[in-house]
Order: structure tokens, then sequence, then C-alpha cells
């Protein structure tokens, strides 16, 4: 349980930063030589290909947790 606001604000900054992030398609780099990038699935925010969803959770735990953690620390210090 968070009781302080303190808690409740970082708590409401991780779940905004997480939200940002999403198993979707967009349109990536176009290859050497062609004009447009064909859409693949991933995550926009990022730009970063993800192909299942054991690629998707390591893409939250590895890129997006260790700066939510950070900046959490941070605030807290
Ligand atoms: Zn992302």
């Amino acid at each position: 349980m968070l009781s302080s606001i303190m808690d409740q604000k970082i708590l409401q900054a991780a779940q905004q930063e997480l939200m940002k992030h999403s198993w979707d398609t967009f349109v990536g780099d176009p290859p050497p030589g062609a004009k447009k990038g064909s859409v693949v699935p991933g995550c926009p925010a990022c730009r970063k290909i993800i192909y299942s969803d054991n690629q998707y959770l390591s893409h939250l735990a590895i890129d997006i947790l260790p700066g939510i953690l950070d900046r959490a620390l941070k605030a807290t210090a």
C-alpha cells in the first residue's frame, strides 16, 4: 500500500511512462535503396521491432524499467 503523496506521484509517473509503450505496428526504416519501409510489429514510441510477447516484456523490463526506477530513486533521495 502506497502511503505518501510522493509515492503516489512516483507511481503515476511510472504508469504514464509504461503506457507510452505498446506492442503495435509501425512503418520501419526503409532498407538501403528503397523509398519507404514496410510495416513491422513493435513499439511505435521507440520504433523497436518486437516479434513476441516475450520480447515486448523484455523491452519494458530492459529498456524502460531502468529509466523509471532511476527517476523514482532520484525523486526519493
Ligand atoms: Zn517502447
